[in-house]
């Protein structure tokens, strides 16, 4: 079931979408000229609509085909034209608004643990590449290190953004520091393999995962550069986990429910340490026994 819904949040338009987006917003088409051009279009689609609704449907000798001695369907292709014109501005809006405002962040980055809601709230894609997003790459991977982490996604420090950075060795200077913006998997391995995950959003709990062997995945690089890439064993493990994060998906809800069961009273427990460092109630508790 997590597997379907992993797929469905990644269907082929929307990375396809992803691909034309910084060209939009480098500057080619600024947000006011789409307003701008909006508008006339808006107003054509309303005075014919009123005319329209005025005359009623025509019955005259000329027939449906005409009102007020204009050929409707010419009348009614305008208009629908228009109404995609105006469709289509909307949605490139609303794409818009999807998008990560400039990128914002407090130094020194802090491990955000469970059950804190920034773990759970929606990531957004990032469409400006620039020394921010690089210095919060390299600040993630500093933080990383330090906790003994071999991936990490910037919801983990409280930033609701798609980004993950990850190095299979976990040490600075040794293996290969992967960055990944904005990525998308498009095709999993049937093949699927247990192994024993961490998470650094949970302190010192660890327990069995299954997850596809091998995954092929697409994404930018911290450059705003698209690539794809193939993972497999503990790279396809580790970026798996990340990916979860950035889709708010959590370990242990990955977990078979006999598993669950071992590290429950260590969850409840994050739970009540939230509770005591915050003076507020959790956010979220573990759902009870299934
Ligand atoms: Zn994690």
């Amino acid at each position: 079931m997590a597997m379907t819904k992993m797929v469905s949040l990644n269907p082929p338009a929307s990375s396809a979408l992803r691909g034309s987006s910084p060209f939009f917003f480098n500057g080619l088409l600024p947000f006011a000229s789409s307003i701008s051009r909006s508008s006339p279009q808006t107003t054509k689609v309303i005075s014919l609509k009123a005319s329209f609704q005025a005359k009623g449907p025509p019955n005259s000798p000329r027939g449906i085909g005409s009102v007020n001695g204009v050929n409707l369907k010419l009348r009614m292709g305008v208009m629908s034209q228009a109404r995609r014109g105006f469709l289509s501005e909307l949605r490139k809006m609303k794409e818009e608004e999807d998008f990560a405002s400039e990128l914002q962040y407090e130094l020194p980055l802090k491990i955000v643990k469970y059950p804190d809601s920034r773990l759970r709230a929606k990531n957004k894609p990032i469409n400006i590449f620039d020394e921010k997003l690089q210095r919060l790459a390299d600040e993630m991977f500093d933080l990383m290190y330090k906790t003994d982490g071999v991936g990490l996604s910037a919801p983990q420090v409280g930033v609701n953004v798609q980004l993950m950075v990850f190095n299979p060795a976990g040490e600075s200077g040794k293996g290969e520091e992967v960055i990944l913006v904005n990525p998308e998997i498009y095709k999993y391995s049937k093949r699927k393999e247990v192994f024993t995950e961490g998470c650094l959003s949970f302190p010192e709990i660890y327990a069995d995962v299954e997850r596809p062997m091998s995954v092929k995945i697409e994404a930018w690089d911290v450059k705003g550069k698209k690539f794809i890439l193939s993972l497999k064993e503990f790279n396809a493990r580790i970026f798996q986990h990340e990916y979860d994060h950035l889709q708010r998906i959590l370990f242990f809800e990955r977990m078979h429910p006999d598993i669950l069961e071992t590290i429950r009273p260590a969850l409840q427990d994050l739970e009540q340490k939230y509770e005591i460092r915050t003076g507020m109630p959790a956010p979220e508790r573990v759902k009870g026994h299934i």
